[in-house]
């Protein structure tokens, strides 16, 4: 263990172009640590171009190449190893020229670690009122002219080629989680067609990798019909999209277990837009070893700090002449230097608290991953799971679907 960590941090970008790691030809490679003997939880280490990622992972969003509220050193300082930037925002400013000419969003923002991007479809789709989906791609009004534009699979993928980011998405057809009928068939299969688009007009194979999206809404049918077809694709990981949009839990568990029984054993699959701690955790026993959300960075601007027991909103009166730590047990600089009552003080007033508490959070976010892995690798995950729901539901009246999916990957929480 200690070997590979030095090996790792050794380890530069020429050195995986020169193919003296891993496959020459693969921009992503995949090895698994450990699996876990009871759920389909693993631990894997993931080697990209700008450095390795060691899974599962919390990616942090980095909407316009800057998470709000951090510098790029402290990100690494927090031994956040991969964040995520959103091609609508990059692409509309500053722009793919601009982009292009920096070097790509590493060197434009200065950060030397593997980067995610998304498709910019979905912002498309949840952004802007006027836009409209058809075969060919999504057709918007532009938010700044108001001209008419598009965003086709060909597009999406010439914007992120220009970003440079080591793993890039697929443009899908994004249908909100609570559609049902026809509707969510047509863009599963459309989801399928536009992959292949994709695939065709990557000009970086060797540098980026494109990972498809399995969809098909909340039907167990098209969900496993989306998986089995996105499979026969030569890729080097995989994403579940379309959940997290106001689905039961019930269904979410059900859509989750049924893709990671279908994808690949030996690739990477990411959860997008998933991020609560408590989902991250029954997600990992699933066998999920990728998240983002921008759910930690968004509640720290509100002033809310993430906690193994739950948010504390220090706007709250209660935390005026309370000197303690945000959380007594959190190694964080802000848990290190600053009382409930100082953050109570600034908090939502000062940008410094806006900072602050996202320090925390993104700190919260990267040790329950370490946790995670340390669990799994120790062959202790189902111990962890279950004392972890415990401590947030010290009654044990524990949700009905953090039950039902545990039980199905052998974990009694009764
Ligand atoms: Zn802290």
């Amino acid at each position: 263990m200690q070997f590979i960590q030095i090996f790792h941090s050794v380890t530069t970008c020429n050195d995986v172009l020169k193919g003296t790691m891993g496959d020459k030809t693969r921009p992503l490679v995949f090895k698994i640590f450990t699996k876990c003997p009871t759920t389909k939880a693993r631990t894997a280490h993931m080697t990209l171009l700008h450095g390795n990622v060691d899974t599962p992972v919390f990616m942090p969003v980095g909407t316009q190449g800057t998470l709000k509220g951090l510098m790029p050193q402290q990100l690494e300082e927090l031994n956040c190893q991969i964040i995520l930037g959103n091609t609508y925002h990059l692409g509309m400013r500053p722009g793919i020229e601009i982009l292009d000419e920096a070097g790509g969003l590493h060197k434009f923002m200065n950060w030397k670690r593997p980067l995610l991007t998304d498709s910019g479809g979905f912002q498309m789709v949840s952004l802007l009122k006027l836009s409209k989906v058809t075969e060919e791609g999504v057709e918007f009004q532009s938010p700044f002219d108001g001209s008419q534009s598009s965003l086709t699979p060909e597009r999406s993928i010439e914007i992120q080629n220009a970003i440079g980011a080591d793993i890039i998405m697929q443009l899908d057809d994004v249908v909100k989680t609570t559609t049902i009928g026809p509707r969510v068939e047509e863009a599963m299969h459309r989801t399928t067609r536009w992959l292949d688009r994709c695939l065709a007009a990557h000009k970086r194979p060797h540098e980026q990798s494109i990972f498809p999206i399995v969809q098909g809404g909340i039907d167990i049918k098209l969900r496993t019909q989306s998986a089995r077809e996105l499979s026969k694709r030569d890729v080097n990981g995989f994403a579940i999209g379309g959940l997290s949009g106001g689905e039961r839990k019930e269904d979410f568990w059900r859509m989750v277990t049924a893709s990671t029984d279908i994808l690949p054993k030996d690739k990477p699959r990411y959860l997008m837009g998933v991020g609560f701690a408590v989902d991250i955790v029954v997600c990992c026993a699933l066998g999920v070893d990728m998240f983002d959300c921008v759910f930690p960075t968004r509640t720290a601007r509100f002033g809310c700090a993430l906690t193994r027991t739950g948010q504390l909103n220090l706007k709250q009166k209660i935390y005026q002449f309370d000197y303690k730590p945000l959380d007594e047990s959190c190694k964080c600089s802000t848990c290190q230097t600053h009382t409930r009552s100082y953050l109570h003080h600034i908090v939502t007033e000062e940008t410094i608290a806006c900072h602050l508490l996202t320090v925390h959070n993104i700190y919260f976010q990267m040790k329950l991953m370490s946790d995670i892995r340390d669990s799994i690798n120790d062959q202790k995950f189902p111990e962890f799971v279950k004392n972890y729901m415990l401590n947030l539901y010290p009654e044990r009246n524990y949700p009905q679907w953090i039950v039902d999916a545990l039980q199905s990957v052998n974990i009694n929480l009764k």
